[in-house]
């Protein structure tokens, strides 16, 4: 048989590697005003015509670049700014894998302006799906000017799978915010042909300020810590402007955006007991490490990025995070040293580290001396702790481990769970039902003791209802005093997306003035619900949603599954809600009356069996 492998021509390894790096308008402004950041402008402006489709044009007066370099810029792996992989740990640009012009310039076409300080005159490129169709010399000012013109115009799939106008626009909206607020000292501007908006150098709290344009000033307490390990600068929110849509929540490091669950945690959790338990708060928050700490090398379009010390990061957040709190009366009085820290609680799967004794090096275990200094003794008993523990700590934790998750709650497989339980009646027929920790619904079953998430239970009862009731078109209830709601210019834009939704729910929504919308009905099925915050719940899960926790399993819902989830999420009992017999009967019975009980649409479980042969076991 003849040879059959060739290698790919450029312009389709090209548009393979864009289909990674960008996904949708929005990405193409993040890696073009990047470029310009790393090009040290001081002004960038940015154009948009149709949401991104028809046109995005950054304008920055950075270094520019000289003519064989604006060629080069556009071959795959061409970079100015890493020579070896080594630099890669020592990073103090945005970009460095020089993937991002020959991506875009892969599918669509682009136009090229720029010039250098040094160069009298400019060099003007076309490109059209990597192919360079013409250069020519150009009078222009100093900086560099892209254009990128019909994006994905010969990637029909990529083409299709774009959202409407409104979402992609709200999604460029977004990523501007999180590139403006990293580069405050930057002058940026952004004209999308409906809504302009233009911010000047400021300080970090008046870009936000400028940004958000809201009553946030006055709600943000102010964190700075120096340690050798981190840098911590920014704002938290104080726990009254808790919100339940839309938390502002950013972490910045390096001068990066980025997403970490872990240190999430840390700063949420401090306010646990401060703020309603659906609602977050917001920060602002730019950390500094020594580049070397951090690996940013990841997946081009993820924001994770790894930290070589987030064990020991973790207490200092949280620590900061409260002792902010605290000076400025948020909570009672806190004690802030760092003598005090908190400990980081352990990731999913990861082992304590070992505890450290100091040993000298020259220490014989056999004889209990210290090599060249024979009067020095250690006690046997020291002795034998570091043999102890340098032995068997991973195995007594891992039995550990092993004894706390079968304690109790007994694993069951899914199939098992899916069965529906044989539930007991009492001899008057009533089902029997005790409530656990204000949280906890118990009842029993032939099979054993059933526990059940109350909150998790009525979700999936009032879920299931709901969607029953959305998937024909329902009748709306007037209001006789219409409740008013005001959507923010970002979301407005997505508020079209969610409309037929809303109306096939029975919500009615009529226009009254700029940003303001009066809800003139509910939907009669469901009159005791809050109309304002399943909208805003509604509008929040239709925006991009990268930056949020927790909502993947949501988005991946269909839009009338999804408004029937916060419906039902609104309207469920809540945790420590006291439920009477009735109640408890009303939710056991139905929740089992349904064709699966076990999950939640999020994928929550909502009950769970200790079975006779595990109590047994007890005894
Ligand atoms: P990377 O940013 O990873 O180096 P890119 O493909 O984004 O890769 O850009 C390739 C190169 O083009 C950059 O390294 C830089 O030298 C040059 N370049 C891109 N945009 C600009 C700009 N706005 N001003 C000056 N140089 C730029
Ligand atoms: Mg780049």
């Amino acid at each position: 048989m003849s040879d059959i492998i060739k290698l790919l021509p450029d312009s389709v390894a090209n548009q393979i590697a864009a289909g990674e790096v960008i996904q949708r308008p929005a990405s193409v402004i993040k890696e073009l005003v990047e470029n310009s950041v790393d090009a040290g402008a001081t002004e960038i402006k940015i154009y948009i015509k149709d949401a991104g489709r028809t046109m995005i044009q950054i304008v920055d007066n950075g270094s520019g670049m000289s003519e064989t370099d604006a060629r080069m810029a556009f071959e795959r792996h061409a970079t100015s700014k890493i020579r070896s992989a080594s630099d890669l740990f020592a990073l103090s640009t945005m970009g460095f894998r020089g993937e991002a012009l020959p991506s875009i310039c892969a599918i669509s076409q682009v136009e090229v302006k720029t010039r250098t300080e040094n160069q009298q005159i400019g060099t003007h490129l076309m490109i059209k799906a990597t192919k360079v169709e013409s250069q020519q010399p150009v009078a222009c000012e100093k900086g560099t000017s892209i254009s990128v013109k019909n994006l994905f115009f010969n990637v029909p799939a990529r083409r299709k799978f774009l959202k409407s106008d409104n979402v992609e626009l709200s999604n460029i909206m977004r990523e501007f915010e999180r590139l403006a607020l990293v580069n405050n000292k930057i002058r940026m501007s952004i004209d999308t042909g409906n809504k302009t908006l233009d911010l000047r150098p400021a300080s970090f709290k008046q870009r936000i300020n400028d940004i958000w344009k809201s009553s946030l000033d006055l709600q943000l307490l102010p964190i700075e810590v120096d340690t050798a390990l981190i840098k911590i600068k920014g704002f938290v929110s104080r726990p009254e402007y808790a919100r339940r849509r839309n938390p502002l929540q950013y972490l910045i490091v390096n001068g990066r955006n980025m997403k970490h669950p872990y240190f999430h945690k840390a700063i949420v959790g401090c306010y646990d007991s401060l703020i309603a338990q659906d609602t977050q708060p917001c920060y602002f928050l730019k950390f500094e490490v020594d580049p070397d700490t951090i690996d940013v090398n990841i997946h081009p379009t993820k924001n994770e990025i790894k930290f070589e010390n987030e064990q020991e990061i973790w207490p200092i957040l949280h620590a900061s995070v409260k002792a902010a709190l605290g000076k400025f009366g948020a909570v009672p009085s806190i004690d802030f040293s760092l003598d005090t820290l908190p400990v980081a609680p352990l990731r999913e799967g990861e082992l304590p580290k070992k505890p450290s004794l100091d040993i000298p090096e020259d220490y014989n275990p056999f004889t209990g001396t210290v090599i060249g200094d024979p009067n020095k003794q250690f006690s046997g008993k020291y002795n034998e702790k570091k043999i102890k523990i340098n032995e068997n700590w991973d195995e007594l934790y891992s039995n550990f481990m092993k004894n706390t998750r079968g304690f109790g709650f007994e694993e069951k497989s899914k199939e098992e769970e899916d069965k529906l339980p044989g539930l007991i009646n009492d001899t008057k027929n009533n089902l029997l039902c005790l409530q656990l920790l204000d949280k906890y619904i118990v009842t029993t079953s032939r099979e054993g003791i059933i526990i059940i998430d109350q909150r998790r239970a009525h979700i999936k009862i009032l879920f299931e209802d709901f969607k029953k009731n959305i998937s024909v078109r329902q009748p709306s209830m007037g209001m006789m005093f219409p409740d008013s709601i005001e959507i923010d210019p970002s979301l407005q834009e997505s508020l079209e997306e969610i409309m037929p939704e809303l109306q096939l729910a029975g919500f009615q929504l009529e226009y009254e003035s700029e940003n303001r919308w009066n809800i003139t009905g509910i939907p009669s099925y469901a009159v005791n619900i809050d109309a304002r915050d399943i909208i805003l719940g509604m509008l929040e899960s239709v925006v991009d949603s990268s930056y949020n926790y927790g909502t993947e399993k949501l988005n991946a819902l269909a839009l009338t599954d999804r408004l029937a989830y916060i419906m039902a999420r609104q309207g469920a009992v809540k945790y420590g809600q006291k439920l009477n017999e009735t109640e408890m009967e009303t939710i056991v019975s139905n929740l089992f009356s349904l064709g699966e009980a076990s999950y939640t649409p999020k994928g929550e479980r909502i009950f769970t069996v200790i079975t006779e042969s595990k109590l047994n076991s007890y005894f």
